[in-house]
């Protein structure tokens, strides 16, 4: 949700312009502050933010990106293991040409990915396939030890569309090792009959396996130990479920949880809702802002935030006044600016109310009412540990 001023928009930001009475609400009856998810130096990613919303510190708990999807498909890494993102993409005269091979089918990629399986049984990879592009590949430290495997430099494909590939191949010690798990993929699926179907039909084939995004098993101490509650999380994102996963969150399926627009919201709000009478935090994600603003779109960010408001927050809001013993937190994992179409780091706002919250001069939920605070939490971790652990003692001024 949280953005930079938008020209279009007199200098104001999408969330001062969108309709947004529930989450103004929220700010008017507690405080709206300053948070900062993304440490400096860390790349400003959903990973890296929702740690610190979930109330961990990235730099202690952070392996990469490939673990915590591993862990939302219920891998569990051994000690000498190392999960990979692998990308079935299109290559093509020297050139990345689709970083999701053409949005392949879940069922044509599992075919490949089998074939992958059998054809390189001798090599200490095995690949488990998951939904359409998105596939890992999970290597055991042998010859290439697990400190290499962790740190080998890899390139995100979707960052180097329509660039030459070559000089983004795996560096590193391990990089020997990877580049012949993508060069022997071409082999394998080079003929393959769901290549053969594809290009008949005039789709690109998938002529790689890319790996990327790797990392060993993340160190989570489980969020009941952390904090003394137990918890659950609803969202449409492997990666957000996967933090859950190592949390020891309860992990809520809600069909119909898209990612984008038209989600499941009355559903995601009613299992949300649902798990609080078996424990004490439910966290609702919800990616459609930032989706809208990866494609630049100003009307469907605005659209994004209203409906987050009215569809997620509002009834939210309603059942926490109906308990009476309730807080609702309001917080991005980060800025998705429309200016540049992707993530940046800095400060974002949030608003919080609730049982012993002391109300500040906010009247509504925007970057700029949160400056205005002059309330900031440099390292964002800290905040939720900070919102659980004064309900618990239940203290009242948390933030004097
Ligand atoms: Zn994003």
């Amino acid at each position: 949700m949280a953005d930079f001023p938008v020209a279009e928009l007199d200098g104001r930001t999408p969330l001062e312009v969108a309709n947004t009475p529930a989450m103004d609400e929220v700010a008017a009856l507690g405080i709206c502050a300053l948070f900062n998810p993304i440490p400096e130096g860390l790349p400003p990613g959903s990973d890296i933010g929702n740690l610190s919303v979930f109330g961990y510190n990235p730099r202690a708990t952070y392996t990469g990106r490939a673990p915590l999807e591993a862990a939302r498909r219920g891998i569990l890494l051994a000690e000498n293991e190392v999960a990979f993102r692998c990308n079935l993409v299109t290559l093509a005269d020297g050139l990345m040409q689709s970083f999701t091979a053409g949005h392949i089918t879940t069922e044509e990629a599992t075919q490949l990915i089998h074939a992958l399986n059998e054809a390189l049984a001798e090599l200490p990879i095995r690949f488990s396939p998951g939904v359409s592009y998105r596939h890992l590949g999970i290597i055991t430290a042998g010859q290439v030890s697990v400190d290499d495997l962790a740190s080998v430099f890899c390139t995100p494909p979707h960052n180097i569309t329509d660039q030459k590939y070559e000089p983004h191949l795996p560096e590193g010690p391990a990089g020997k090792l990877l580049c012949a798990v993508i060069e022997r993929s071409a082999d394998v699926f080079r003929g393959h009959p769901v290549n053969q179907a594809r290009e008949a039909s005039g789709k690109p084939p998938a002529t790689h396996a890319w790996l990327w995004g790797q990392g060993r098993s993340p160190i989570m101490e489980p969020f009941h130990e952390r904090f003394g509650i137990r918890g659950a999380v609803v969202s449409a994102v492997d990666l957000v479920n996967g933090i859950g996963v190592c949390a020891g969150l309860e992990v809520l399926e809600v069909p119909g949880a898209t990612g984008y627009l038209d989600t499941n919201y009355a559903g995601k709000v009613a299992a949300a809702l649902d798990a609080l009478d078996r424990v004490d935090f439910a966290y609702v994600h919800v990616e459609a802002p930032d989706e809208t603003a990866h494609e630049g779109r100003l009307d469907l960010k605005l659209q994004a935030i209203e409906d987050f408001d009215a569809k997620i927050v509002a009834p939210c809001l309603e059942y926490a006044k109906e308990r009476g013993d309730v807080r609702i937190l309001v917080a991005p994992d980060h800025v998705t600016a429309l200016s540049t179409k992707t993530h940046a780091g800095g400060a974002v706002p949030f608003a919080l109310c609730g049982p012993g919250i002391v109300p500040d001069a906010a009247v509504s939920y925007s970057e700029r009412a949160a400056q205005d605070s002059g309330l900031l939490f440099p390292d964002g971790h800290e905040m939720l540990p900070c919102v659980i652990q004064s309900a618990r003692i239940g203290a009242g001024a948390i933030l004097t």
